[in-house]
């Protein structure tokens, strides 16, 4: 099969929208950003367009297939969409609308599937036999990757591991409470253990406001025993969702993305946390820095653009 030149990879972000048009081995040639139209859809669907005829101008030729990482949740039955950061888009369809206009393959992926294409081509598990790309920002999601290419499972659900419900025995043994998820259920691991439910286990633990994970990272190196104590119980909290992954997915590696995966602690610590959670004696993959982080979001849409035209994906 000949590979199409170039792809068109879309980040749409609750600020901001990045295009790049990347070459077949994945170098960016044309890179363009707009400001997100967030409470206006018609507008958004504008400004999208706009964006790749724009490319499609500058290139003198038009990009075959387009990938677009979206935040959020899609619902696999009506295909809309469940946005905190763009509302507009919530309740609404995105794909026909811009395939009418666009008259070309566009495939939709959400953004932590994107993060998880990108570190596996050419990034920290470059070439890994399997991936799983985890985020732990604002929210907790992931993408789970076998020989570079991504698997979406039958509702393009596969890895949203930060719905699982928190383990019932560690709600108890810390007496945490039964927070409301953005997805409608209770106790919901993103909750707990994104860079907002590290800020709320933090008040938890002290009775205040909670500090965010920046300002936790500096009292922690400071000596601070309460920022010990928080971050020996978010540790605790991911070593059990991380031994539940490794059980569901068996990963030959994990690569962490988002805001905490700065945090130098959990290259050190997470593995540690990880064994007590896991049947004995079985091993606990590397568990590394991404290459690219959250910059490429838009390299891995373009990568979603490339896995569906070489697929055929609808
Ligand atoms: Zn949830």
């Amino acid at each position: 099969m000949t590979m199409p030149d170039h792809y068109y990879g879309i980040d749409l972000g609750g600020t901001k929208i990045e295009l790049v048009a990347c070459d077949a081995s994945l170098q960016v040639r044309y890179r363009q950003r707009v400001a997100t139209p967030t409470q206006d859809y018609e507008a958004l669907v504008r400004a999208l367009v706009s964006l790749v005829r724009g490319a499609d101008d500058a290139l003198g030729t038009s990009a075959p297939a387009i990938g677009i990482g979206v935040p959020g949740i899609i619902d696999a039955a009506s295909g809309t969409h469940l946005c905190a950061n763009i509302p507009c888009l919530t309740g609404r369809e995105l794909l026909p609308v811009l395939r009418a206009q666009l008259q070309r393959p566009i495939a939709l992926g959400n953004d932590c599937q994107c993060f998880a294409l990108s570190e596996a081509h050419g990034g920290a598990a470059d070439g890994a036999a399997s991936m799983f790309g985890l985020i732990l920002g604002t929210g907790a999601g992931a993408g789970y990757v076998i020989d570079q290419k991504l698997v979406r499972g039958l509702h393009g659900a596969a890895g949203e591991w930060g719905h699982w419900p928190l383990d019932p025995h560690l709600l108890q043994r810390y007496e945490l409470p039964l927070l409301p998820c953005p997805c409608g259920r209770v106790a919901c691991l993103e909750s707990y253990v994104s860079g907002t439910g590290l800020r709320r286990l933090h008040a938890h633990l002290t009775g205040g406001e909670g500090v965010s994970a920046e300002q936790l990272a500096a009292r922690h190196n400071a000596g601070d025993n309460e920022a010990a104590s928080v971050f020996k119980l978010h540790l605790d909290l991911l070593g059990a969702a991380l031994a539940r992954i490794v059980l569901a997915y068996d990963p030959h590696v994990v690569v962490l993305g988002g805001g905490l995966s700065q945090l130098p602690h959990l290259y050190t610590g997470l593995a540690d946390a990880i064994r007590p959670h896991l049947i004995p004696g079985l091993g606990v993959p590397p568990i590394l820095p991404p290459v690219f982080g959250d910059a490429g979001g838009a390299r891995g849409a373009a990568l979603l653009a490339r896995q569906a035209t070489i697929t055929q994906e609808p």
